[in-house]
């Protein structure tokens, strides 16, 4: 059995919100939303004036009714009005999935103020744009953005939810999944959907980055997942596409939100965007050798990464040793890189790593083990001794 609203009887009065001891049931305009924290305990149906509350016969598998769930979503996270590349990205992404199983791509926009954006969305390739407006989505903040989407996914049923792996998305995902009693799947390289059942095949690294596992949610929607930034196209830009913009309804009372940001502190630390690079020069541990130091090493690449107008990035190891700020590191823990042009320096070429930059347009490897692991992915590959090999480049490159 489950309990269920019906939509034709119910006018939002929120006499069952009160009564619910599970604090279960959510009204959105004028109807009454049942969550996963219902325990069928039925109290709400005698509160109800108006009979909109029933307690049906649900399959025993206890799987949602799949049917009711349409459209790809894609979160549009923003930082101070401006998108994280991801959230571009994934629209692209969505445009594919949404055109396989014959569908729209919605972006759904927190903000305050920001109705400005919403054209952006449109023209990256968004047919609707679930908006919500209000000072408490200002900046991110986890009770208010959770409640609100909830509360949108609730009432619109989209059949997928993408996110961006970041800092913001990975703690917004798992809440959103929890409240929607759904799966999630994190940190997803590549996403395909099967046009007839719509099941969405999420590819992500597991064992360490050992393997490749594609992870199904078959019984649940939304089907969420979460994207590592740089692994999808970011789609082309069709100044003045437009679609339709949805206003969502906002309202907080107390309680709602736990947590509020009181200050934004920007980090002074010098912190490189490996992600927007077209030209990234990475060293590794091979840096310290023959008698050199990292500090030399990692001078000599940055001064390769100057000339070819690139930045620096580098393996995990390296940063391991304190050599490097973490956020110049590549690979399935660092950043998803895609630029015109990866060289790697003094770097075996682990899984882990090749994980993280192996799409990269151009690959250039520079190792003295001619039989180092990087040499597989590489485009051309010069076997030697790196303090010898960059500064000849860096000669023949006239400076
Ligand atoms: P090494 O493997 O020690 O390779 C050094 C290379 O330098 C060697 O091939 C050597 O031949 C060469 N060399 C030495 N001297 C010279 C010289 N003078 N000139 C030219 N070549 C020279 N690693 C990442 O990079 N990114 C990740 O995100 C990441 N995530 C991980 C996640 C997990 C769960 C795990 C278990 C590991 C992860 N790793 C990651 C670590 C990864 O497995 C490797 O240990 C790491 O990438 C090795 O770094 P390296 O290639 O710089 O060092
Ligand atoms: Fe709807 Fe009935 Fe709840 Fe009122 S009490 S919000 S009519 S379900
Ligand atoms: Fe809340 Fe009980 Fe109604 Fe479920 S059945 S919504 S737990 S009052």
């Amino acid at each position: 059995m489950a309990i269920k609203v019906r939509n034709d009887k119910c006018v939002g009065c929120s006499k069952c919100v009160k009564e619910c001891p599970f604090d279960a049931i959510t009204v959105i305009g004028k109807l009454a939303i049942i969550g996963p924290k219902c325990t069928n305990c039925s109290k709400c149906i005698d509160a109800c004036p108006f009979d909109a509350i029933e307690n049906v016969e649900e399959e025993k598998t206890g799987a949602v009714d799949i049917s009711l769930y349409h459209n790809v979503w894609v979160f549009a996270e923003q930082r101070e009005g401006r998108f994280v590349n991801v959230s571009i990205e994934l629209l692209g992404e969505g445009r594919k999935l949404a055109d396989e199983i014959g569908c729209e791509v919605c972006a759904i926009l927190c903000g305050d103020g920001m109705e400005g954006l919403v054209d952006e969305l449109f023209e990256y390739g968004a047919d609707k744009v679930y908006y919500a407006d209000a000072p408490e989505l200002r900046s991110y903040n986890t009770d208010a953005y959770t409640k609100v989407i909830y509360e949108a996914i609730m009432r619109h049923k989209p059949e997928v939810v993408l996110l961006g792996a970041t800092h913001v998305g990975r703690d917004l995902g798992p809440c959103l999944a929890v409240q929607c009693g759904t799966g999630l799947t994190a940190d997803c390289t590549k996403l395909d959907i099967d046009p007839e059942d719509k099941k969405l095949m999420q590819t992500r690294p597991a064992f360490g980055g050992n393997l490749m596992a594609t992870i199904l949610c078959p019984d649940h929607r939304p089907q969420m997942s979460t994207v590592r930034p740089g692994v999808m196209q970011k789609p082309e830009r069709q100044e003045g596409r437009r679609g339709e913009r949805i206003d969502l309804e906002v309202s907080f009372k107390d309680g709602d939100i736990r947590t509020h940001v009181l200050e934004v502190v920007k980090s002074l630390q010098e912190r490189v965007s490996l992600t927007d690079a077209k030209v990234i020069v990475s060293g590794g541990h091979g840096l310290s050798s023959g008698g050199k130091t990292p500090e030399e090493g990692f001078a000599l690449v940055k001064q390769l990464a100057d000339c070819l107008g690139g930045v620096v990035g580098s393996s995990r190891a390296a940063v391991d040793a304190g050599w490097i700020d973490r956020s110049h590191q590549v690979g399935q823990t660092g950043t998803t890189v895609k630029p015109h042009l990866y060289i790697a320096c003094g770097i075996s070429g682990a899984i882990q790593h090749l994980a993280g930059m192996q799409t990269s347009d151009f690959i250039v490897a520079i190792n003295k083990d001619k039989d180092a692991p990087i040499f597989e992915v590489a485009d051309y590959g010069i076997v030697g001794d790196l303090y010898k090999v960059i500064p000849a480049i860096i000669g023949a490159l006239g400076r």
